[in-house]
C-alpha cells in the first residue's frame, strides 16, 4: 500500500482529541501486528472521563516491562477539531501535489510515512530494537505522553517526534507555562474609594511590574530562538462588575515560553517575589497564583548523532521550534536525544484546508527507512 493510501486510511479514522481515539489506535495496532510487532496499549481516562489509549510497538524480544529500544518514532494520533462546512475535512483530496484533510499535515503524515518506512526494512531481524509510539492528547497539552512518561514503560535512546517541520530536524524547543492570576479587592460604591480597594488598580500595579520581569528575562539569552529569551504574555483580563462599583476582583492568564537551560518556574518566581514585595507594601494585597501548565524547554546537542543523521539525509541544517512538542517527555523517559521532524508546515496546520505536500511525504518515507537502518541495522 502506498503512503498516500495509508494517509487516506488515517485521515478517515475522525480522531480530535474530543472523542476516544480507540479507532486509529485499534487500525495501528493491527498494521504493526502484521509486521510480526507486539503493540501494547496504555490506555488512560481523560479528565472528560473518555477513555484515551497511548501504543507502543515495538519487537517480540523486546522486554515488555521496560522496553528498552536505540530509535523510537513518535507521532500523537489525535487532532485538532474541523470546521463542520470542511465537508472534505475527513476524505483525502489530492489537488496539484497537495494532500488536503484534518490530520494529513499535524501528524498523521508522519504516522503514514512511518507506517511506510518501516516496510523497508526487517524489523524482526534489527540489531538494535525500533519502537512505534503512538499518543493521545498532544493537542490538548501533551497529555498522552506525559501519561507515558509516568509509567516509565519506555527508555528510546534516540527519538524523532512526528510534527510539520517541513522535514527540517528541530532539536531544540521553548517550554510552555500558564498560570492564572486572581486578584482580589474590597467592592464599594465607586463615589467613596476609601470604603472599598479596586481590585483592578492593585491588578494594574502588578502588571506594570509583570512587564519589567519581562523586560529582565530579556538578559538570558539562547542564540537558537528567535526572539532568544523567554517571553511573558498577559493575554486575557477579566475584572469588575460595572462602571459605578469598586472592583472586587480581576483575574488574568500569564504566558511564559521559557528557554533551554532555564527553570521552568524561573519567570513564575521572579513574579511571586513581586507579589511579595507589593504585599510588603499594602498589607492587605490580596494575590492568588495558580500554575496551570509546566512544560520544560528541550534541547539536543548539536552534535547528536541523530541531528547530524537527518540533517545529512534532509539536505537542511537543524533549528528550533516555537510551538510545543512532545519531544520533553520524550527526552523526560530518558531519550539522550530527540528531534522534531516531520513533512508539511505547522503554518498550515490547525486550519481549513490543511494539507501536506506529497512529495516531501514520500522523501520522508526514504529518510525515516535510512534512519532506521543507520540506527538500528
Ligand atoms: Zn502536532
Amino acid at each position: 500500500m502506498k503512503v498516500e493510501q495509508i494517509l487516506a486510511e488515517l485521515v478517515r479514522l475522525d480522531s480530535v482529541s474530543a472523542r476516544s481515539n480507540v479507532e486509529i489506535v485499534s487500525y495501528l495496532a493491527a498494521r504493526m501486528e502484521a509486521l510480526g510487532l507486539c503493540a501494547r496499549m496504555f490506555p488512560y481516562r481523560d479528565a472528560a472521563g473518555v477513555k484515551k489509549f497511548n501504543l507502543i510497538c515495538v519487537p517480540p524480544q523486546v522486554d515488555a516491562d521496560r522496553m528498552e529500544v536505540e530509535l523510537a518514532l513518535v507521532g500523537h494520533t489525535d487532532t485538532v477539531p474541523f470546521d463542520p462546512a470542511w465537508a472534505d475535512a475527513l476524505t483525502l483530496t489530492e489537488r496539484e501535489g497537495k494532500l488536503y484533510g484534518r490530520g494529513a499535515c499535524d501528524t498523521k503524515g508522519f504516522i503514514a510515512a512511518a507506517l511506510t518506512a518501516i516496510r523497508h526494512v526487517r524489523l524482526t531481524n534489527l540489531r538494535r530494537p525500533l519502537a512505534l509510539v503512538f499518543t493521545a492528547d498532544e493537542e490538548v497539552g501533551c497529555l498522552g505522553a506525559k501519561q507515558l512518561a509516568e509509567t516509565r514503560a519506555l527508555g528510546a535512546r534516540y527519538a524523532i517526534v512526528g510534527e510539520p517541520t517541513s522535514l527540517q530536524p528541530m532539536r531544540a524547543g521553548k517550554g510552555y507555562c500558564l498560570a492564572e492570576v486572581r486578584v482580589g479587592g474590597r467592592e464599594g460604591h465607586s463615589a467613596y474609594p476609601a470604603l472599598g480597594a479596586s481590585a483592578i488598580f492593585r491588578a494594574a500595579r502588578l502588571i506594570a511590574r509583570i512587564e519589567t520581569v519581562a523586560e529582565a528575562l530579556k538578559e538570558q539569552q539562547h542564540a537558537a530562538f528567535d526572539p532568544p529569551y523567554t517571553t511573558l504574555n498577559v493575554g486575557i483580563i477579566n475584572g469588575g462588575t460595572a462602571k459605578n462599583i469598586i472592583a472586587g476582583e480581576c483575574r488574568f492568564t500569564l504566558e511564559w515560553r521559557p528557554i533551554p537551560g532555564q527553570a521552568a518556574t524561573h519567570a513564575f518566581e521572579l513574579i511571586q517575589a513581586e507579589v511579595e514585595s507589593l504585599r510588603a507594601t499594602e498589607a492587605d494585597f490580596d494575590c492568588r497564583l495558580e500554575i496551570l501548565r509546566l512544560d520544560d524547554a528541550m534541547e539536543t546537542s548539536a552534535d547528536s548523532p541523530l541531528v547530524r543523521e537527518l540533517e545529512t539525509l534532509s539536505g537542511q541544517t537543524a533549528s528550533t521550534v516555537a510551538f510545543g512538542t512532545e519531544a520533553p517527555q520524550l527526552i523526560e523517559m530518558g531519550a539522550e536525544a530527540a528531534v522534531v521532524f516531520g513533512p508539511g508546515q505547522i503554518r498550515t496546520a490547525h486550519r481549513t484546508g490543511e494539507f501536506v505536500p506529497a512529495d516531501e511525504l514520500n522523501t520522508c518515507v526514504e529518510i525515516l527507512a535510512r534512519a532506521i537502518q543507520k540506527f538500528c541495522q
